[in-house]
């Protein structure tokens, strides 16, 4: 499988988000695995606030990370 690592700080405002991301993905997974669906936007709001990522920055590093997992999987 195709690994793609998080960037260890944020671009834009450097806080340090790979820690994150893992809790980020455990909390989206496991709403994949009990409600068998993908989380709904406020879902995704929702989790970021738990997890404490406020800034839109650091919030699209998460995001849009996600996505390419989503991306190169399906070619696995
Ligand atoms: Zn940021």
């Amino acid at each position: 499988m195709i690994k793609l690592i998080i960037p260890v700080r944020c671009f834009s405002c450097g806080r340090v988000i790979a820690s994150d991301y893992i809790a980020f993905v455990n909390k989206v997974n496991l709403i994949r695995e009990t409600e068998n669906r993908e989380p709904t936007p406020e879902e995704i709001q929702r989790i970021f606030d738990e997890i404490g990522v406020k800034r839109y920055c650091c919030r699209r590093m998460i995001l849009s990370h996600v996505n390419l997992i989503d991306d190169t999987m399906a070619f696995d």
